[in-house]
């Protein structure tokens, strides 16, 4: 059973915001996020870079998502992570907590449009995931979150052979909280439909470490 949240006085919002839980509303008209193709394939080349911004891995288009009001094909995932020695780097807050990270899985509405470009600039166009991580005193969740550290330097570059988005998404993906909202950084446009899980990716204190000792560049 779905249990999506809808984020109430949100219409058209200025990504990020700060989900307030008592601000939701339980809304049995949304469904279940479904990911098809997240899983590890062998013999699909997965690009991880950084770009002098953030770390971004584009993604194969056969990757989608359903549970949405349209189909939606995979882009891109980036991570935004804080400055040097803060363990508050998430653009969301839920009631008012910054998390140490935040992953964004980036799609666009391949039924209605024929590509990113296209599909960035219209009000349907972009639908992204968004996934808080924290640090777990338990350990790690996410082997894949530890590919990041090898790319934390301008001009960095790895070529995997294969890897498991599927494994970088919460366990409990039933709930999420929904809006309209826009991207996070310029233009802004208010073209994305967010998605926001309610339960976060915990990370090792061992791998948290290597987080903070790298800084993000400005955008
Ligand atoms: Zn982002």
């Amino acid at each position: 059973t779905a249990s999506g949240f809808e984020v109430l006085d949100s219409k058209n919002a200025q990504s990020p915001i700060n989900i307030e839980t008592q601000s939701t509303k339980y809304d049995p008209s949304l469904q279940p996020i479904k990911p098809l193709g997240y899983d590890s394939k062998l013999g699909e080349y997965f690009n991880l870079s950084n770009n002098g911004h953030t770390v971004v891995m584009s993604l194969p288009n056969y990757m989608s998502l359903e549970g949405l009001p349209k189909k939606y094909s995979a882009v891109q995932l980036h991570l935004h992570w804080g400055s040097r020695g803060t363990e508050e780097g998430s653009e969301h807050q839920l009631n008012g907590k910054t998390y140490l990270a935040e992953l964004h899985v980036v799609h666009f509405n391949s039924e209605s449009y024929p590509n990113f470009t296209v599909a960035k600039e219209k009000a349907d166009g972009l639908a992204v995931l968004g996934i808080l991580i924290e640090v777990s005193i338990a350990g790690g969740h996410s082997k894949s979150l530890v590919l990041f550290n090898f790319v934390f330097s301008a001009g960095d570059y790895v070529s995997l052979h294969s890897f498991d988005v599927h494994e970088l998404l919460p366990k409990q993906m039933d709930k999420y909280f929904r809006y309209n909202g826009s991207l996070t950084t310029p233009p802004c446009s208010q073209t994305v439909l967010w998605t926001v899980f309610a339960q976060s990716v915990q990370l090792s204190r061992q791998q948290v470490a290597v987080l903070l000792i790298h800084e993000p560049l400005p955008t």
